[in-house]
């Protein structure tokens, strides 16, 4: 049989010792057929010289021309700079480290040829790290493009080049099956699309392969995301064969928190409440999606959908991805349910031993009603005696394995309902993918009388005019949030900047009063300086990205961000999203520290002119695509192998109605299918 070539285990490639095994079992390649279904991430184009005069930001480029200044910038840390001139332009190179044999051998005079992906900077061009090569032999250019595959650390590209080509061997003698069906009749074969990919022969259209739409990575791409859709509707297949624990409330405990309430429901939140309550009534488990803008108001509809499982006799728990929201929540809704005589208890890491294990046995004695916490609250055993629903708040900042994790507890056989909700919202193609598994209600409206935000893009040496500005905004009356620039994924410098922005704040504006919160403060400590903040004991609460989702003081008007150019779209949106809440005129002032490159100026621009969630989200899948846009690295988007978003959108409707239509009519193709891509759905299989 075929196949079985096609599962020979790689051990037996040349070149395959224990160690480059071990690296392709931590890729997860084990067999031939999982390596030709390893693709390239990308395409290095070394095919052809460019001029420098027409080269556009972060295109592959050879270009090659004459060195005419060289030298060493000495600032915080010393730059070796080259400029190279080829007739039509100039070329800055920037090396940040480099040898000073190196420096020596870049000679004004020479001629060089360059390899690197050019970026524009305040209108000049410029190579940071380029390879080169000094000397006057004619380049060696390549006749195809060259394929970069993604590798752990320790693997090379010259390794990965000799295994695929073994592999491709075996291809071409024994050739998988065609398994999809309906293609266009001009449609390459899987094998001609998978040579292809491997290694585009030389007289391939580059450009388009470059660009994702050559016709073998479309029909790759497909299969693949027929795959995918296929494993999501046999996960959705088995959540419908569970049992959930059916809601037979009348509303009341419902009615009785919306008529405490100083305003009335809008009418998204009436009609999401709706579906939601439609869908707990039921005895399969809910899987929903509520998505929402920030400020929407999507925790009263987790609040009024817990009062119907309540009223019901069952168990909530609601889920935070920070403490500090937890902690928020846990205010919330004591507010609302315990003067119903609904007990709510908040489940965190600071409640310890005894105190702990009194709070455990509560919960599975059913003293308790709603339990609140982070995600931590869940890893940990803790036994519910009738858990209904559980309500995910943020889903976007949590590991995706949760999910799974979380549809699987529950005692008795009986599964919690789960709705989770996302103030990030997610453009509609990118949900199909990520979250078609799931129902989805969508709250469109703001609450009313919200006055828009503000945005001005300011420049970092106007620093002393914000502060200015900022301390006379206080004075009367206002709050201000001063969020400081994320320095990289260190909690422990990003906590060092914020102390020092704090320090000069301080000095700046006597008289005010400023708190500091960060990642490395106590939860204890952190919960209280939000509550300080919360009652205006507080002028300025000077904070890191912790502050990101859900915090919600309606005094607050002002929010400065720092180094804003560092952040996502997504992330500048939710941070807008602390002010706009009240009554007053909100502001939301962006500083930047310059130059800006152009797809940061971009970013920047979108943010000032647009407040809605999904035009931005739409606009950060286009600049940043969807691995960071989902905000996390594990949903699996990010691991497709051949198709990209939102190059291939077109591509997921047509996919949808594969898989459906497979699914009923050729059950035994769709699992081939679905297993011929596992590897890459590994991840999926936790979204
Ligand atoms: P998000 O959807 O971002 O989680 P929240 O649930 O934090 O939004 O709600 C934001 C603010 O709006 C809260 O102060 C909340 O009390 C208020 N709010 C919620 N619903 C309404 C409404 N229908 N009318 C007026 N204010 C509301
Ligand atoms: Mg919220």
């Amino acid at each position: 049989m075929s196949n079985n070539i096609l599962q020979l285990p790689l051990r037996q490639f040349k070149g395959v010792g224990p160690k480059v095994f071990s690296k392709l079992e931590s890729m997860g390649l084990e067999t031939v057929e999982d390596l030709l279904f390893h693709f390239p991430l990308r395409y290095q184009d070394k095919t052809r010289l460019s001029c420098i005069g027409e080269l556009k930001e972060g295109m592959d480029a050879v270009v090659r021309g004459t060195i005419r200044a060289s030298g060493i910038a000495r600032g915080r840390r010393p730059t070796l700079i080259v400029k190279v001139d080829d007739g039509t332009g100039l070329i800055t190179l920037r090396f940040f480290h480099f040898r000073r044999a190196q420096a020596q051998q870049l000679r004004i005079g020479d001629t060089i040829t360059l390899f690197g992906q050019p970026r524009m900077v305040g209108g000049n061009t410029e190579f940071a790290h380029p390879e080169y090569m000094v000397g006057d032999r004619e380049p060696q250019l390549e006749e195809a493009l060259t394929p970069v595959y993604p590798v752990t650390e320790g693997m090379g590209q010259s390794t990965m080049r000799n295994l695929t080509q073994q592999a491709l061997t075996y291809l071409t003698q024994n050739p998988p099956e065609d398994l999809l069906t309906g293609l266009p009749g001009d449609s390459p074969s899987i094998t001609d699309s998978i040579k292809l990919l491997h290694r585009p022969s030389p007289d391939a259209n580059t450009a388009a392969i470059v660009a994702g739409e050559h016709p073998a990575q479309l029909r790759l791409a497909l299969e693949e995301l027929v795959a995918h859709q296929l494993s999501l509707l046999s996960r959705r297949a088995r959540t419908h064969e569970k049992t959930a624990a059916p809601v037979n409330s009348q509303g009341k405990l419902a009615d009785a928190i919306t008529s405490q309430l100083p305003f009335t429901l809008t009418g998204a939140q009436q009609r999401v409440c709706e579906e939601i309550v439609a869908d707990l009534r039921k005895s399969t488990p809910m899987l929903r999606l509520l998505q929402g803008d920030v400020g929407s108001g999507k925790t009263l509809v987790a609040a009024l959908t817990a009062a119907h499982m309540v009223e019901s006799k069952h168990q909530v728990a609601l889920m935070a991805p920070t403490e500090l929201l937890s902690e928020q929540h846990f205010a919330g809704f004591q507010k609302w349910f315990e003067p119903l005589g609904i007990n709510v208890l908040w489940l965190t890491g600071q409640i310890k031993g005894k105190a702990r294990k009194a709070a455990l046995e509560r919960i599975e004695a059913g003293e308790v009603d709603i339990i609140v916490g982070t995600h931590a609250l869940f890893q940990d055993a803790v036994a519910f005696k009738s858990l209904g629903l559980v309500l995910v708040d943020e889903q976007h900042r949590f590991g995706v394995n949760q999910r799974l994790s979380l549809t699987q507890r529950g005692l008795n056989e009986i599964t919690p309902h789960q709705l989770t909700m996302t103030a990030t919202p997610i453009p509609r193609t990118l949900s199909m993918v990520a979250y078609a598994d799931l129902d989805c209600s969508t709250i469109d409206e703001l609450p009313p009388g919200r006055k828009p935000i503000t945005t001005a893009l300011i420049d970092n040496d106007r620093r002393q005019s914000v502060i200015e500005r900022v301390g006379n905004a206080c004075q009367q009356g206002r709050q201000a949030y001063w969020v400081c620039a994320l320095i990289e994924e260190s909690e422990a410098l990003d906590a060092t900047a914020a102390e020092v922005t704090a320090e000069q704040l301080e000095a700046a504006l006597p008289g005010l009063r400023i708190g500091l919160l960060h990642g490395r403060i106590s939860s204890q400590e952190k919960g209280d300086i939000m509550a300080a903040f919360a009652n205006h004991e507080l002028d300025i609460l000077v904070a890191t990205t912790v502050i990101e989702v859900g915090v919600d003081v309606p005094n607050a008007s002002l929010m400065i961000i720092e180094n804003a150019e560092r952040f996502g779209l997504a992330q500048l949106h939710q941070l807008r999203g602390r002010v706009g809440r009240g009554a007053v005129e909100s502001h939301c002032i962006l500083m930047y520290q310059s130059p800006l490159s152009q797809t940061a100026r971009d970013r920047l621009t979108v943010m000032r002119e647009s407040q809605d969630g999904f035009v931005l989200a739409e606009k950060d899948l286009e600049i940043r695509g969807p691995g960071e846009v989902l905000g996390t690295r594990q949903t699996g988007v990010s691991s497709f192998r051949v198709a990209r978003l939102p190059e291939h959108n077109e591509l997921l409707e047509k996919a949808q109605d594969i898989a459906s239509n497979m699914v009923s009519t050729d059950a035994q193709r769709a699992e081939k299918i679905e297993q011929r891509w596992t590897r890459t759905l590994e991840a999926f299989a936790h979204v």
